[in-house]
């Protein structure tokens, strides 16, 4: 996620730690090279000038030149002013009505349909809500049939009339079934266009009027770049909507339009989209984004995203597996499996401060445990449980059943041993003071 950026972020900041001395002649230099930063990822020249002055007359303000460590300080300002371009405040979603009605807008191929799926999902599985999806594409069949396969699988009630042509009609019929059957939020997919045209904005004004949504969300595909933020305004005009979406922003973004969009339609981004499974959804957080686009990493959104994976239950029995040395891979297995809910494992990385530029060069697989999965489903469930049982005919065995080396089983054997040695030790008696050390 904006490798690019963060990487050129980072060259200009090294311009200072060359220098022995900081003046203002090699602040300006870095300043330069952070607009050049925001302008190679696709942001608009004006909003990059404007960026860089702030920072510079905040740097002055502060006088950077006098304090202990003015890179830190010019690092600090630049996050600071990152942040206040990408929103300032978390932006929550307004869910007052009964119900409260959503409505989303953007063009064909936006990842709309997609999204409000993620959406009601979320408000499902973590809000507690009883969503009610409505296909309100009188174009496409093709787009009802995406939403109710989409609704299938979140186990999500999807409202369609596939011979009313009428969308606004749609839209309020399904807002009365929501009424009559306890739905508490509804949420209105309406059809896209692959360009702004005047119809489909009468179209969904229309919409708009007749349903009054508590929320008007936009949603954009972050890989259009300036477009995206031309595509906004145009929204924006007619809609007047409250919140921003960017979808994709798993792919390789430059981060122009994440970077652009508040400036120029001043609405917040409420959530980003990170993938096409329905749990790719993620609350956006200015400042976390700010921080991983410098490198910081983020560290509670990581933390967060192990505790909701968390489950105590689980944990004590694993515990009590340790101390009695029955941890077996099938355990591991769980773990990993664990590890994979939270994220792939790029953007897992990209969480870690500093990781991102450590492991720049290395190639990052999606599946990254895919391996380490086969190898394990390929050993009996007896080996499983008594990993001191596979000798090395076993090993040829394993290595085969997974289309795997035997180096890579024995490389395996080798993390778990270790693994078990250290889990082990935490719950001895000194593990105690280690679990201490380590703020447990
Ligand atoms: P719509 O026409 O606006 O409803 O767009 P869709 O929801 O059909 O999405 C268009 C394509 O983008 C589909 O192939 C989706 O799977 C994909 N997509 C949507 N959101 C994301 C995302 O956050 N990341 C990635 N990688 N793909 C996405």
């Amino acid at each position: 996620m904006f490798d690019n950026l963060s990487e050129k972020l980072d060259k200009a900041f090294h311009i200072l730690k060359g220098h022995g001395k900081i003046t203002e002649v090699n602040v300006a230099d870095t300043l330069k090279e952070v607009r050049r930063a925001l302008l190679d990822a696709d942001v608009n020249f004006k909003i990059a000038k404007d960026f860089t002055a702030r920072v510079k007359d905040k740097a002055i303000g502060q006088d950077v030149l006098t304090t202990l460590q003015p890179g830190q300080l010019l690092v600090k300002l630049v996050k600071d002013e990152l942040t206040e371009l990408m929103g300032g405040d978390v932006a929550g979603v307004n869910l007052q009505g009964t119900p409260s009605v959503i409505l989303m807008s953007g063009l064909q191929g936006s990842g709309k349909t997609t999204f409000s799926g993620k959406l009601a999902n979320y408000l499902k599985t973590k809000k507690n809500k009883k969503p009610l999806l409505v296909a309100c594409d009188i174009y496409r069949p093709a787009a009802i049939n995406q939403l109710h396969v989409v609704g299938d699988q979140i186990g999500v009630e999807v409202y369609s009339e596939p011979e009313n042509k009428n969308p606004v009609a749609i839209a309020q019929n399904a807002i009365a079934h929501a009424k009559a059957n306890g739905f508490n939020v509804v949420i209105v997919d309406t059809a896209g266009r692959l360009a702004v045209d005047q119809e489909m904005m009468d179209e969904i004004a229309r919409v708009h009027a007749a349903i009054k949504p508590q929320e008007t969300l936009f949603v954009v595909d972050s890989m259009t770049g300036q477009d995206a933020v031309n595509t906004a305004k145009a929204f924006n005009d007619i809609l007047n909507f409250d919140g921003v979406i960017l979808t994709k922003l798993d792919g390789d973004t430059r981060g122009g339009a994440a970077l652009s969009i508040k400036s120029v339609v001043n609405k917040p981004i409420k959530f980003v989209g990170t993938g096409e499974k329905m749990e790719a959804i993620d609350v956006f957080y200015p400042d976390r984004m700010a921080e991983r686009i410098l490198g910081m990493g983020d560290v509670v959104s990581l933390v967060e995203r192990a505790q909701e994976q968390f489950n105590e239950e689980e944990a004590r029995k694993l515990q009590k597996k340790i101390a009695k040395n029955e941890f077996g891979f099938d355990d591991f297995l769980t773990q990993i499996q664990q590890v994979k809910k939270m994220g792939n494992m790029k953007d897992l990385v990209g969480m870690i401060p500093g990781a991102s530029k450590a492991m720049k060069d290395v190639e990052i697989e999606d599946d990254a445990f895919k391996h380490i999965e086969a190898i394990i489903y390929s050993m009996t469930p007896l080996e499983r449980k008594k990993p001191a049982l596979i000798d090395v005919k076993r090993k040829a065995r394993i290595a085969k059943g997974s289309g795997t080396k035997v180096e890579q089983v024995n490389q395996l054997m080798k993390q778990f041993d270790q693994m078990s040695k250290m889990m082990k030790m935490m719950q001895g008696p000194g593990g105690k003071n280690l679990m201490k050390m380590m703020g447990g």
